[in-house]
């Protein structure tokens, strides 16, 4: 089932970090770090803060930076009474294309259930932009073998009245939230299994067609040092980022994993 060219694609989750002059400082430093090969060769999408992406935007668009401008979260509705709140039309206007969606600490925190999540990922394909769905389990899933009984509940929640268009134009990230910062890494080979399990669900719940399409990635303390070997595996499209991504240089050798044999 892995047989469709997928772009690879890679992202950097600044999370609550880089205020806007940071920002701009870090985005400069990996447009010359990265080449135009490295951009054919992967979408480099980053997720800073809701403060920074206006000078992200004009900076990226101001130099013609290949970059791919995200967002972490947004609000489900368009506008209303949410005070503090930021909403998936807002952040379309300010050309950001990509928004994550169900992230392990917005769900843990934030106690943001499936349901919203699913409200969140109509909201941000309403407003043209692509969610990266974030799905994964706790230490304690995984201790007592509900790893994928939990992944995939989460995926057939956020599918559920997606068309098959809208479902292959999505992305997945699987990140096992034992992993999430902890320096933790899920072996290849096991994130492969469980990201294999997403695209047969997705077959089910939607179709093959979306499932042969829809972007897979694997987060959970990726860096330069086991990017490549996260990447051999044949349903892993890409990775998602959080620590590693706030240093220039080492997310800049993670976006080249491919020239390396490390
Ligand atoms: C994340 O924030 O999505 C993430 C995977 O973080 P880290 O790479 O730091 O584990």
């Amino acid at each position: 089932m892995s047989t469709e060219v997928r772009k690879p694609i890679i992202s950097g989750n600044w999370k609550m970090n880089h205020n806007h002059f940071e920002a701009i400082q870090s985005i400069q430093k990996l447009a010359y770090l990265l080449t135009k090969d490295d951009f054919a060769a992967v979408d480099v999408t980053i997720h800073p803060p809701f403060t920074d992406l206006r000078s992200a935007q004009t900076l990226i668009d101001a130099d013609e930076l290949r970059f791919i401008l995200g967002a972490q979260h947004c609000h489900e509705s368009d506008s209303g009474a949410f005070t503090g709140e930021v909403s998936a039309q807002f952040l379309s206007k300010l050309n950001v294309n990509y928004v994550i969606v169900g992230h392990s600490e917005r769900r843990q925190i934030f106690g943001e259930t499936d349901e919203v999540v699913t409200a969140k990922i109509v909201a941000v394909q309403k407003h043209g932009m692509t969610p990266i769905l974030c799905v994964g389990e706790t230490l304690a899933d995984r201790e007592a073998g509900r790893t994928h009984e939990k992944v995939l509940g989460q995926v057939r929640a956020a599918l559920t009245k997606r068309s098959v268009e809208q479902v292959r134009a999505m992305v997945i990230a699987y990140e096992p939230i034992w992993a999430i910062g902890t320096g933790k890494t899920a072996t290849a080979q096991d994130a492969q299994l469980v990201i294999s399990s997403i695209r047969e669900e997705v077959a089910k719940v939607s179709s093959p067609l979306a499932a042969t399409a829809v972007r897979l990635q694997y987060g959970g303390s990726v860096k330069a040092s086991n990017i490549a070997e996260i990447m051999s595996q044949p349903d892993i499209d890409g990775v998602l980022v959080g620590g590693a991504s706030l240093d220039s240089a080492e997310f800049a050798r993670i976006c080249q994993y491919r020239l390396r044999k490390d």
